[in-house]
């Protein structure tokens, strides 16, 4: 007999999400096992005790999985467990080798496992690498950090104090002299620069510009490539970037490169700025964007480039939901 354990996390306590949850978690369970539904004998299901909505064992039972005995039970509240978790213990009557599967950021439960997960996502600008990193970082309950924020704010430093951005001396006394901070608050990111909250201020165009001309310099490269990789070395995190995946984390476990047309990248841009009430012209953002990825992909240190070993998504003819699925269903064949 063998017994092949399994564990998946819901983004709330919602009947769907445990339905969908439920029947994403065996169907896993059986492809990586090579499993047919009638072998599998029984399924034991644990909830944590903020689960109420539904049982995981009737999503099983409706999801297809009509021959097993089934039992759920409900498990205390743990202090620090992970949240909204369903765990499942499957039991099949042939001996296999097992391949237990964790999904949405469960693997945190397996130190043997792993004991973090560090995801990279690099491209250019408005791909669509950071609603993917968002998205991940929801879906799996890890960290996301955006890296353009930190050249962005240190770009608006050096706005702000008049300093030339191609100074490369004059930028560094300015970072040395100001804290920049990123924080989060109900798990978003918030950029501070010397305590202010700059998180809005800093995605306006002229600071785009001026976030690629700061971050051709090696010194501040070397300065932001330090902070990321202290935040990366202590937890399991999703960082989005130029560089992540070549020079920041080369370890990483996954890594993508995201990338779009130029054109239907402007478009992206000019509705995000549109709708936050900023007045833009497209042709000037399209220009804006060409001469950054020129500016980004042509400078002697981290360049932006795609790793090696990334898995190229392409997002212009995708929805968010679909890139993002695209990319949930790599990392979730492996974890
Ligand atoms: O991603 P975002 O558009 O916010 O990045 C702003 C700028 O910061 C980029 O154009 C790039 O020059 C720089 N950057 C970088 N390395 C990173 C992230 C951003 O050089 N890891």
């Amino acid at each position: 007999m063998t017994v092949i354990r399994g564990a998946t996390t819901i983004p709330q306590d919602d009947a769907i999400e445990i339905k969908k949850a439920v029947k994403e978690l065996l169907e896993q369970i059986a492809s990586r096992n090579d499993l047919k539904r009638d072998e599998i004998m029984s399924l034991v299901f644990s909830s944590t005790a903020d689960i109420h909505a539904y049982y995981p064992a009737k999503a099983a039972r409706e999801a297809g999985f009509v021959s097993s005995s089934l039992f759920s039970a409900q498990e205390p509240e743990i202090d620090g467990g992970l949240p909204l978790c369903i765990r499942v213990m499957l039991f099949v009557e042939r001996n296999i080798t097992p391949r237990h599967v964790y999904l949405r950021g469960a693997r945190v439960l397996r130190k043997d496992l792993a004991d973090k997960i560090n995801i990279a996502v690099d491209g250019p600008a408005g791909s669509g690498k950071s609603t993917i990193a968002k998205g991940l970082a929801r879906d799996y309950h890890i960290l996301y950090l955006d890296t353009g924020a930190m050249y962005r704010a240190c770009a608006l430093k050096a706005l702000e104090s008049g300093v030339d951005v191609e100074d490369e001396a004059g930028i560094v006394d300015l970072m040395r002299d100001v804290k920049l901070d990123v924080v989060y608050e109900d798990g978003v990111q918030k950029t501070l620069l010397d305590g202010r909250d700059v998180s809005e201020e800093i995605r306006k165009p002229p600071v785009s510009m001026a976030a690629s001309s700061v971050s051709k310099h090696p010194s501040v490269r070397m300065h932001m490539t330090e902070k990321q990789r202290e935040i990366a070395g202590r937890m399991s995190c999703v960082l989005d970037g130029r560089d992540i995946g070549t020079v920041v984390l080369p370890e990483a476990d996954f890594k993508f490169y995201v990338t779009a047309s130029p054109r239907v990248r402007a478009q992206r841009r000019y509705a995000e700025l549109t709708a936050k009430g900023y007045a833009v012209d497209f042709d000037e953002l399209l220009q804006e964007i060409i001469r950054r990825d020129e500016q980004d992909s042509t400078r002697a240190l981290a360049p932006l480039k795609k790793a090696d070993d990334a898995v190229v998504v392409d997002t212009s003819d995708l929805t968010i939901e679909e890139s993002l699925a695209a990319v949930e269903k790599i990392i979730g064949e492996k974890i």
